[in-house]
């Protein structure tokens, strides 16, 4: 098969979040399956071209359009351990894809707009024909409208999937940034379509994206079933539950050669990901512990376990929760380390406020950065992994901590719920909780850590249970595959006799 993602992030040179891994793992698997893969990205001005194994110019000349204007793009093709990516760079006079960021720049609706007009015109003028043109989140979304509008015949031979990574980001904006590609919106501009419910007087890229796609994916079953909801599909229900038959929930995984405590240089110890092995592998973490601990300047000799947390700080991500846990902690007498990025300046402020509470504490670490390899090092060190979500469509950070053998804490939501089972059921391999009192992280930590201190056989049972967990991409992208088939086949489509 013929696939081609468009994607605006790609671990590990393009990464804000899970949506990075998540490429990542699911097109090298596709490629191992055998199938044709192409990644179209925007060229960041972030990425070191120097990872990639070779890098050409592919096309000096691609013309594309923002609001009448001609607007001149190179394309890059860079192969990446094998993979096929294309980079489009836009000689714009907004200098789109320079501002030293993925995401959080001012004027992010109108660049990803104007990538997405840009990607339907290098399809169109390479007159590529993938079997499945496969959209991630609101920044590719608007490709839907656009080629609907321009190249309605494209729709024939291709089918569209497009996956949510994440609700609660829909692409909400002006309808000028949309009728700036040059397409006449009037027709996309309804309440069946993308005209946003609650605001109507601006589009919904998400909207559209459900209502024009060919199929739609999210990444757990739980969260498949929660966005049917009022109260988490916000004002997307309706539009949801009206495409109910297009939609499948399915399980991300991870990428088991980046994530594999066996062989990633990134950590100061390594040790297998297998429950044969345990004692090596606690060997191998408590040395990973010492370094970091002595990296971070942390007393060596704490009595209680390291707890982290690795996130986004966003409201998603339940920052009083973290907060709580750091102070119930610190009581108990554990280490915590928080590593973690911020996009809301009021959660930045009251972090800010908190490293000033614990100024000179040797028992807490911050790190305000996104650090890649740090992160590593904390899976590899770490007891326990802290995830109090208030919602979470998969979350990756308790699949990767399981496959160190941190054991995690986390919120019974989502994907955390189908991939955490609590310590008191058969086959345990962490700790829930629910997100809905301050006082439930008290009672979680305190039976957490009273396991960590006296019933060591429990503890390892725990560790044993994430070990043998096996999250790599293998059944996922086999269950992408099954769905991408269903789709093609629903449209007539025979792929043994359209031409790649
Ligand atoms: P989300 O996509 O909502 O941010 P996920 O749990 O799905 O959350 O994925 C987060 C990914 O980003 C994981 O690979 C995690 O290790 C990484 N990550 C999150 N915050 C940081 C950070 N501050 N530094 C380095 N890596 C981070």
């Amino acid at each position: 098969m013929y696939i081609c993602h468009v994607t605006t992030e790609f671990s590990p040179f393009a990464k804000a979040g899970g949506l990075a891994d998540v490429l990542e793992g699911l097109c090298f698997q596709q490629m191992r399956d055998g199938h044709t893969v192409e990644i179209i990205l925007p060229k960041y001005d972030i990425i070191d071209m120097t990872i990639f194994d070779s890098v050409e110019i592919y096309s000096q000349h691609l013309w594309s359009h923002e609001n009448e204007k001609k607007i001149h793009n190179v394309v890059y093709k860079v192969i990446y351990k094998g993979l096929v990516i294309f980079l489009i760079d836009p000689d714009h006079e907004h200098y789109y894809f320079s501002k030293g960021c993925i995401y959080g720049s001012a004027i992010d609706a109108n660049r990803f707009v104007y990538f997405s007009r840009a990607c339907v015109d290098f399809i169109q003028h390479e007159k590529k024909t993938p079997h499945i043109l496969h959209l991630h989140d609101w920044p590719t979304a608007a490709i839907l409208p656009i080629m609907h509008y321009l190249t309605p015949t494209f729709f024939h031979q291709t089918c569209s999937v497009y996956t949510i990574h994440n609700l609660a980001h829909q692409g909400i904006m002006n309808p000028s940034i949309l009728t700036h590609t040059g397409i006449n919106i009037k027709k996309f501009f309804t309440p069946h379509c993308m005209q946003d419910t609650i605001t109507t007087s601006l589009i919904n890229l998400k909207k559209g994206a459900i209502n024009l796609s060919d199929a739609i994916t999210t990444v757990s079953e739980s969260y498949a079933e929660e966005i049917l909801t009022p109260k988490m599909g916000y004002q997307l229900a309706k539009d949801l539950n009206k495409n109910i038959d297009k939609i499948s929930g399915i399980l991300n995984g991870i990428d088991l050669q980046t994530w594999d405590p066996s062989t990633d240089p990134l950590i100061f110890e390594n040790y297998p990901s297998n429950s044969t092995h345990l004692e090596k592998v606690k060997k191998a973490k408590n040395i990973n512990k010492q370094k970091v601990l002595e990296k971070t300047s942390l007393d060596p000799n704490a009595e209680g376990p390291l707890v982290i947390t690795i996130a986004r700080l966003a409201e998603q991500k339940g920052p009083e929760y973290i907060i709580e846990a750091i102070k119930v902690t610190l009581e108990k007498k554990g280490q915590f380390i928080l590593l973690g990025s911020f996009c809301d300046s009021e959660i930045e402020h009251t972090f800010n406020q908190i490293v000033e509470k614990y100024k000179g504490n040797k028992h807490v670490f911050f790190s305000f950065n996104f650090d890649n390899d740090f992160s590593h090092q904390l899976y590899s060190a770490a007891d326990i992994i802290f995830i109090p979500s208030k919602f979470e469509p998969c979350g990756l950070v308790q699949l990767i901590a399981m496959t160190y053998g941190t054991i995690p804490i986390a919120a019974e939501t989502g994907g955390l719920k189908d991939t955490v089972i609590d310590a008191s059921c058969e086959k345990g391999n962490g700790f829930l909780f629910q997100t809905n009192a301050l006082t439930n992280v008290e009672e979680v930590l305190e039976t957490a850590f009273y396991t960590y201190h006296c019933k060591k056989g429990l503890w390892d049972t725990l560790i044993c249970n994430g070990l043998n967990e096996q999250f790599g991409w293998k059944k996922p992208a086999s269950k992408y595959q099954a769905l991408y088939l269903n789709a093609l086949e629903k449209k007539k489509i025979d792929i043994n006799q359209t031409s790649m």
